[in-house]
């Protein structure tokens, strides 16, 4: 059974930054995409809950979804459509080019 802890921001946002890699987490506003739920959440909406042996453990944003660090995204790449995922891609390709 896990319990939700309420962390302060700073102490939040250090552990956002410490497990999020691929979403990374600047500040609290940032928003990043949860594979899990499918849908965008902030690093203030995150929840922290402490396991057995005292460790922090992260969660998603969204009310009821599950989601860990290594769902998170900062944009939506499952969803080739979606405006970030094209701007991104788009990003990409201008890269790849200059070489
Ligand atoms: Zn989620």
């Amino acid at each position: 059974m896990s319990e939700y802890v309420e962390l302060s921001d700073a102490e939040k946002l250090q552990l956002l930054q410490e497990h999020s890699f691929q979403a990374p987490f600047p500040t609290l506003g940032q928003k990043n995409w949860c594979l899990h739920c499918e849908k965008e959440f902030d690093g203030y909406s995150a929840r922290v809950w402490k396991g057995g042996d005292g460790s922090l453990w992260l969660e998603c944003g969204t009310p009821g979804c599950d989601g860990s660090p290594i769902d998170w995204a900062p944009y939506p790449w499952w969803d080739p459509d979606h405006p970030l995922t094209r701007k991104h891609e788009a990003e990409v390709g201008r890269q790849t080019r200059e070489y």
